[in-house]
């Protein structure tokens, strides 16, 4: 963490809580922060709870973000949701490139261009999420697959677009296995992208706030949020409680 980059925690629901359990969650949450939270949060609930959370977290400092958006801006695309809809939900971010999007829906580096090129069209702030499976930290190529995820998806962008932009390092093997990446792996990994960012757009990509996720819980968000690059947490699992998601708050706000 780095004083000039104020910390961010974001929960990603994943496909859990109908609204009255969502509505729950938020009201437990805002029960335990206050309306003027540790840290910048965001919280992505699925699409159906999108409208009833923003009506909650009016009047508070909690940011509402999506956990998709279709590429295109309106169309023949069943079942799918743009990023206009998104923000018309009280949205300003959104999850682009999530691991379980790649792996389970096929997104491939180039989907996840268009999707954050679309986030940004739309006002949005995009989230996006990027890194590698257990073989490729295995064959020694960690820094090959998220090189080439930043430069697919995030190089190409314009340097104005910078400003609204977050990472999330996120290695698909401490999704949701209980096995967190130690701090120091987290941040030789924010450090090699920072350096990236900075490369291609100077200052303000030195500046872009670089999340980790993975099995992050309150008892080892602390340890990670010591690190110089890492700002924050995108949190799965622990998220969906409020008091741990508080106390993860807590130690971000506590690490700037
Ligand atoms: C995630 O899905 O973005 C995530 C980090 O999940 P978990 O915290 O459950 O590993």
């Amino acid at each position: 963490m780095n004083a000039s980059r104020p910390p961010v925690v974001a929960g990603n629901w994943k496909m859990n809580k109908t609204n009255p359990e969502a509505v729950s969650l938020v009201r437990e949450l805002i029960a335990e922060l206050g309306a003027s939270p540790p840290c910048e949060i965001v919280l992505c609930p699925p699409f159906t709870a999108l409208t009833e959370v923003s009506l909650l977290l009016g009047g508070t400092a909690i940011r509402l973000g999506a956990q998709n958006l279709h590429a295109e801006a309106k169309g023949a695309f069943t079942g799918e949701v743009s990023g206009d809809m998104v923000r018309s939900t009280g949205c300003t971010h959104v999850l682009v490139g999530h691991s379980e999007r790649r792996r389970l829906f096929g997104e491939s580096d180039d989907m996840v261009a268009k999707k954050t090129r679309a986030a940004l069209a739309s006002g949005l702030s995009p989230i996006v999420c990027l890194g590698e499976t257990l073989e490729e930290r295995e064959r020694n190529e960690t820094a090959a697959v998220v090189t080439r995820q930043l430069e697919v998806a995030v190089l190409g962008l314009p340097p104005d677009a910078v400003p609204r932009l977050l990472l999330a390092y996120e290695p698909v093997w401490a999704i949701g296995t209980g096995r967190t990446a130690t701090p120091a792996q987290a941040q030789e990994v924010h450090a090699l992208l920072r350096a990236r960012l900075g490369e291609r757009f100077g200052e303000s990509g030195r500046r872009v706030r670089i999340l980790y996720g993975g099995s992050c819980t309150a008892d080892s968000a602390g340890d990670l949020l010591s690190q110089e690059d890492v700002d924050g947490t995108l949190v799965g699992g622990a998220s969906l409680e409020a008091k741990g998601f508080a106390r993860i708050a807590r130690a971000a706000g506590a690490a700037r």
